[in-house]
């Protein structure tokens, strides 16, 4: 039961093949057999009750598509009741006394949470390593990373811990564990999930979206989690859209641009080679295929690792030991309070970050470097728009190489390297996917698409298509076979 597709289990809930109950029983117990370590809260007792209210909703036939259906949530959103710890010990004691709107949505919708997975800490990294709470696992090779920072989230449903899970990317932290965990991930256009609840890292950055198996049970689940929320002021105000409506349309005339910047030097061999071999598939559907330049992607990794250091030093600011989270023993005083509480409760990665962005806001360099970057921001979203005059959709790969070895990365700035290809979408607030596009190694690949602003429908179509053809999506780790 535990490898089918949210559809799949739709149907037989429907179909009184099983109930809710025990679907969710099923996943239980596989996460507690696991040891990925892709969860940091399991909310067992909660999510049998959920169930069972599930259960009762669809027998009296007031249920949702969803009702029923289990996933696991990002330990990022705000879970009322629940820990929600952002992968820090800063928040380790922290009960959240309120739902995320996501989580809200989910609740409303009879969605039944198996557990809050695990991250880099407050959203920094791309290995999971930076979690208080230990590397995950990537479920293809235990000796490897799942990518980051929703690391967690892709190696769940990679492993079939759950059929899907949330994730959020600032930088690439949806598309880029999906791909190095081989399943399906969508980071919407900026503005379209609200992030109300969801712990901030870099706000103009940030956007949650869903990590699934396949392009189908993405649309159904981002048909839940999208939409204008008025505690989000960044939400944007639009008609709501039917993201499954579209999925089978023909690909026919499709113009797909490959950047030379995203085929350059660094990229593995390999996964170019896998790629490549995608983009050909895409052929077969009909589509063409022009080269395309982003000639000011080359500045994304110095951008971005302004811009997110800088919003993440004001955004962290408010963990200071006084309302909320890790306090020390005994300060002596208030700059005691905070100095110790701060010192003690942030890792290492996040103090960086913190200490780069302060350096950058202060006075007499925020002109040289947040001014700049918020500049050069602004160029990389022109060469997207230049190129969606020409094309529909662009694509390539998602990572350089496929899921490193755990603690292979010695120095942060070789890792915020490998961020390479993800940051220009969230830059310029642009929609992308990871969708799994072959193996290397027995590691999976995974292709990116970056589309138009407001694109989801269309590149949930494109993907879609592309499952319908190949069975890339559908490859479950060996060891993970119950
Ligand atoms: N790897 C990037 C970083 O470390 C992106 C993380 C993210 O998207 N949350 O900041």
């Amino acid at each position: 039961m535990h490898d089918r597709t949210i559809a799949e289990l739709t149907e037989g809930l429907k179909s009184k093949e099983f109930s809710s109950v025990e679907i969710v029983q099923n996943y239980l117990d596989k996460i507690n057999a696991s040891d990925l370590n892709a969860f940091i809260t399991i909310t067992t007792e909660m999510a049998i009750k959920q169930a069972q209210v599930a259960d009762e909703r669809i027998a009296k036939g007031n249920a949702n598509i969803l009702t029923g259906i289990p996933y696991a949530h990002k330990d990022i959103f705000c879970t009322s009741g629940v820990r929600t710890s952002a992968g820090s010990k800063m928040l380790d004691n922290f009960i959240a006394p309120y739902d995320a709107t996501v989580s809200y949505k989910f609740n409303q919708a009879g969605l039944v949470m198996l557990g809050k997975t695990n991250m880099d800490e407050f959203a920094m990294g791309s290995s999971n390593e930076s979690s208080f709470y230990g590397a995950t696992r990537n479920p293809w090779n235990k000796n490897k990373v799942p990518g980051g920072s929703s690391g967690g989230s892709a190696a769940a449903v990679a492993a079939r811990l759950a059929p899907f899970a949330t994730g959020t990317d600032t930088g690439g932290s949806i598309r880029q564990p999906s791909s190095l965990c081989g399943v399906t991930g969508l980071k919407p256009t900026y503005g379209c999930v609200s992030r109300y609840g969801m712990i901030a890292y870099a706000s103009s950055l940030d956007q949650a979206g869903p990590i699934t198996q396949t392009a189908k049970d993405a649309a159904l689940v981002l048909n839940v989690m999208a939409g204008f929320d008025e505690k989000d002021s960044t939400s944007a105000q639009r008609d709501v859209e039917d993201y499954t409506q579209s999925l089978n349309n023909s690909i026919k005339g499709l113009t797909i641009g490959l950047p030379k910047e995203f085929f350059s030097e660094g990229l593995d061999n390999n996964v170019a080679s896998e790629i490549m071999a995608a983009v050909k598939e895409f052929e077969v559907l009909g589509a063409s295929v022009k080269e395309i330049s982003l000639p000011n992607s080359k500045y994304a990794i110095p951008t971005y690792y302004v811009v997110a250091p800088c919003e993440c030093s004001s955004n962290l600011s408010r963990m200071d030991g006084v309302r909320f989270g890790h306090r020390c023993d005994k300060p002596k005083d208030l700059e005691d309070l905070y100095l110790r509480s701060r010192t003690e409760g942030f890792g290492e990665e996040v103090k960086r970050r913190i200490m780069i962005g302060s350096y950058a806001l202060s006075s007499g360099y925020y002109d040289a470097y947040y001014l700049k970057a918020q500049k050069t921001r602004h160029l990389i979203s022109n060469d997207f728009k230049k190129a969606f005059k020409e094309v529909d959709v662009i694509m390539g790969p998602v990572s350089p190489t496929t899921a490193f070895d755990l603690g292979s990365f010695k120095d942060p700035v070789s890792m915020y390297l490998a961020d390479i290809y993800t940051l220009s979408a969230n830059l310029a607030g642009l929609p992308g996917m990871s969708i799994p596009a072959g193996f290397s190694h027995n590691m999976p690949v995974g292709l990116q698409m970056i589309g138009d602003y407001w694109s989801e429908s269309k590149l949930l179509n494109i993907a879609h298509q592309f499952q319908q053809v190949t069975e890339h999506h559908s490859q479950i780790p060996l060891k993970e076979v119950v």
